[in-house]
């Protein structure tokens, strides 16, 4: 049976942004000029708080992954002060990857440069189109400008695993004009691309307005497409939505993906301890009010399952021996009648030990992932 273990990674969710964009379902909100500072001051003492709440419970990290809403969009000295706080609190391996995210108009010289001075080796910059008409219909404010300039002193100062998050199925957007974003994202130093489908959120600003969205048709050609730009260029899609080279796939994500413990910290931020998943309140002020998180706890059988099916999002799948270890179930004997009926619909292929998803099984990921739960 799968048991509690210490955390392995950790993430940290930074709630702000400058503006909220309209097709964005994430927990964010603008600060607001006036008040940020006194707002990030808030939101870093009770950050501070929750860390020395929660310090016993890690193994040495092997991640930390900063998102948000957009961490770079703190002021330098939030910045630096909430980094510190995650070496203050937790011991951070000397070979742990450490990512934040940033979008290219809150990146500065002088962010920059105190990502390095905290050992941030990883960036992951919302790009979402290069084409100015497709950031304005997704209601994408901010602008791209100095963008090389900016990666550049990022590589000098030894922040060079980079990532772009690209977005297609946008309204309006052609096939031709996301050929064009992904050969755009090729000519900056990226060694990973992040590709992901427009999708429409209840209760958000770009869903109320009724946009009209690519066909299926078409939308399936992107993902082709993505396939063969990024794959020319010696790209892996190694996840349904992510490409990297080989070897610099996301270390964070692939171990969340396979059943690794992290522990979420600021508002709307999850945990998993290996049995129980729990998350805090998506709500700036009840977070600040330590409102305790909602715990999601499941039978072992179901939380296995749910293991399985989020290590199918994977090209890599799953290993036999590995599962057992981890959840203790061998995923042979115990969804024997769903793994075969996945297999009969061509979604997943078994080569030994191994499970994984076909090419049809990555497209058709929520289908997959709904047989099995
Ligand atoms: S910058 Fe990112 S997190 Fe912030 S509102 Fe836009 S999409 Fe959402």
């Amino acid at each position: 049976m799968s048991h509690r273990r210490l955390f392995h990674s950790l993430y940290v969710h930074v709630p702000f942004c400058r503006e909220k964009c309209a097709y964005c379902g994430f927990y964010s909100f603008p600060a607001g000029n006036a008040e940020q500072y006194q707002t990030e001051k808030l939101y870093l003492e009770r950050l501070g708080e929750e860390f020395s709440a929660r310090q016993q419970d890690h193994a040495p990290l092997r991640s930390v992954y900063i998102g948000g809403g957009t961490p770079t969009a703190l002021s330098p000295e939030s910045m630096h002060k909430l980094l510190s706080l995650v070496f203050d609190y937790f011991h951070v391996s000397s070979s742990a990857e450490i990512t934040v995210e940033s979008n290219p108009e809150s990146l500065s010289t002088e962010k920059i440069a105190i990502l390095s001075t905290h050992h941030v080796n990883r960036l992951s910059i919302g790009i979402q189109s290069f084409h100015g008409s497709l950031r304005h219909a997704m209601g994408r404010r901010g602008h791209l400008d100095g963008l090389e300039e900016k990666l550049l002193q990022c590589r000098e100062k030894g922040l060079d695993i980079l990532n772009f998050d690209l977005i297609y199925g946008i309204p309006g957007q052609s096939i031709r004009q996301w050929q064009e974003d992904l050969q755009k994202a090729l000519s900056y130093p990226v060694s990973h691309v992040s590709c992901y489908a427009l999708t429409l959120e209840e209760n958000i600003a770009l869903t109320n307005q009724e946009p009209v969205l690519p066909s299926e048709e078409d939308e399936l050609a992107m993902w082709d497409k993505a396939d063969a730009v990024l794959g020319e260029s010696g790209f892996r899609r190694y996840e349904i939505s992510n490409f990297a080279y080989p070897g610099r796939e996301c270390r964070h994500n692939l171990d969340v993906w396979h059943g690794g413990t992290y522990l979420g910290c600021g508002p709307a931020a999850c945990s998993f301890d290996g049995t129980t998943r729990f998350c805090n309140a998506a709500d700036f002020q009840s977070w600040l009010n330590r409102t305790p998180p909602v715990v999601d706890e499941v039978d072992p059988p179901t939380r296995a399952a749910e293991i399985l099916a989020f290590g199918l999002r994977t090209a890599e799948g799953w290993c036999r021996p590995d599962f057992y270890k981890l959840t203790g179930y061998d995923f042979w004997s115990h969804f024997q009648d769903k793994l075969a009926h996945l297999q009969a619909m061509g979604l997943v292929e078994a080569q030994g030990d191994h499970l994984f998803p076909t090419e049809k099984g990555f497209r058709f990921a929520d289908t997959l992932a709904r047989e099995l739960l």
